[in-house]
């Protein structure tokens, strides 16, 4: 069989299985651009499964693309909140407004300005054009470079960007006239349930008799890929602070910088324990040095508060890096009277533990670790031998009726505030934060130092 055929094969006998088989899903309901899209997003980082509620819920709040473009960020990020990637809630938003300041709120239909939307790669430009106006545009995605690296036999790199040129002209003359949306559909179909990755269901697939990959027994081999660089480690202490007097029956909480990792999310204090070595984990710290840093770094945003034991172990996966936490329960201290003694204890352990390393079998670890406590506590020692001069600094600490506290001068600007069970709704927390700050609040932590 020649090419030509077993691309009209491809074609023909997938739109037929699609047209039978396909799934139900909220966004296919009704040819709404701003559906596609919003789904779209969503579901490159999720199973459809997962997005489902999520997407009800976003379309729920913000129905239309002038409603989402005219909503509060925090609202928005609290939407999104679960799904991860907060990065592209952000970008869908500024997006949104992108379209009602240079199309009138309507989604436009031109590839170039799709493609100049805020977060839209040609992926989503090409997903959105085929399903919201059945559009001949290919959207090729890591599944559909998958499904057609077998079928075709496809050796090539799929990370490589030269093999995603050829695969979205192989994607685009796959197309069927006039069957861009139903076709495009199919083929993330076909990845989604059939030719999944590491259990491909070559009998029941519709385009088995003459998929390459299968006949040649390639299917568990193909796509080609290389590997993506490993994430980086990171071992990093956490503190849930619990507040006294006037804010008893509350916790910390930080809002992170409007730039970067998380930007504008809320999440309990964290400081890097340990740099990571050659991609490997620092591992945990022993807890007494783990929690005069803890003190030390708190102290350095501000704060005096006295950690009183590990409360938990948790995990946190970016696509870069691997967050390992060592959670530890702290409680908020008078800041004038008890901090030069928190500040005391913290560089007792701090020598203790650089003393140690000395006779550590890792000469460099040792010294990474004692540089990384040095930089904490440089900071922390300073502070305290001037703490005559910093009058100003300490009073922007925690006053007892503070709801909402913005520190000048130190911790770059943070945002800091008490919370109750009753602010979790309001504010939007990267997902690991969100659990911790719940098991707080429904008591899992009670018994740390009891
Ligand atoms: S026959 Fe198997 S390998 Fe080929 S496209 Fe179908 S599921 Fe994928």
């Amino acid at each position: 069989m020649g090419l030509l055929e077993q691309k009209r094969h491809f074609s023909v006998n997938l739109l037929d299985w699609y047209m039978v088989n396909r799934r139900d899903l909220p966004w296919r309901r009704h040819n709404n651009p701003y559906f596609t899209w919003v789904s779209e997003i969503m579901l490159q980082q999720t199973r459809v499964d997962t997005v489902i509620p999520y997407f009800n819920r976003f379309i729920g709040n913000f129905p239309t693309v002038q409603a989402l473009a005219e909503a509060p960020e925090e609202d928005v990020l609290k939407n999104w909140e679960g799904l991860g990637y907060y990065s592209r809630a952000r970008n869908l938003q500024a997006a949104a407004r992108q379209v009602m300041e240079l199309h009138g709120g309507e989604m436009p239909q031109d590839k170039q300005a799709v493609f100049a939307l805020k977060g839209v790669g040609p992926y989503t430009a090409g997903a959105i054009l085929s399903i919201a106006f059945n559009q001949p545009q290919p959207a090729v995605d890591g599944n559909v470079m998958r499904v057609l690296s077998r079928y075709f036999l496809i050796d090539e790199d799929i990370m490589k960007g030269s093999t995603r040129v050829l695969m979205e002209e192989l994607a685009g003359e796959l197309i069927p006239e006039g069957r861009a949306r139903d076709f495009n559909q199919a083929l993330m179909e076909l990845g989604a349930l059939v030719c999944t990755p590491k259990a491909p269901h070559c009998l029941t697939c519709p385009v088995m008799e003459q998929c390459s990959g299968r006949i040649a027994g390639r299917e568990l081999t193909l796509p080609v890929k290389t590997k993506a660089k490993p994430p980086r480690p990171e071992q990093r202490l956490v503190a849930i602070v619990e507040g006294r007097g006037a804010h008893r029956g509350r916790v910390l909480v930080r809002q992170r910088p409007a730039t970067g990792l998380l930007a504008r999310m809320w999440e309990l204090p964290h400081v890097l324990a340990a740099p990571a070595a050659a991609g490997k984990a620092a591992g945990p710290l022993a807890d007494e040095p783990a929690m005069a840093l803890l003190a030390g770094s708190l102290w350095a945003e501000g704060f005096a508060a006295r950690p009183e034991g590990l409360a938990t172990h948790a995990e946190h996966v970016f696509s870069h890096i691997v967050w390992s936490l060592q959670v530890y329960k702290c409680t908020e201290q008078d800041q004038s009277n008890e901090l030069p003694l928190i500040a005391a204890e913290a560089r007792a352990a701090y020598d203790a533990q650089a003393a140690a390393s000395d006779h550590s079998s890792s000469a460099s670890a040792a010294s990474e670790l004692a540089t990384t406590y040095s930089e904490q506590f440089h900071s922390v020692t300073s502070l305290l031998s001037n703490q005559s001069e910093d009058a100003d600094l300490l009073d922007e600490s925690p006053a007892a009726d503070d709801a909402q506290l913005t520190l000048i001068g130190k911790g770059d600007g943070l945002t800091y505030r008490w919370i109750g069970p009753e602010d979790m709704d309001k504010m939007a927390f990267p997902n690991i934060f969100l659990k911790l700050i719940s098991s707080y609040f429904a008591g899992a932590y009670d018994d740390v130092n009891e």
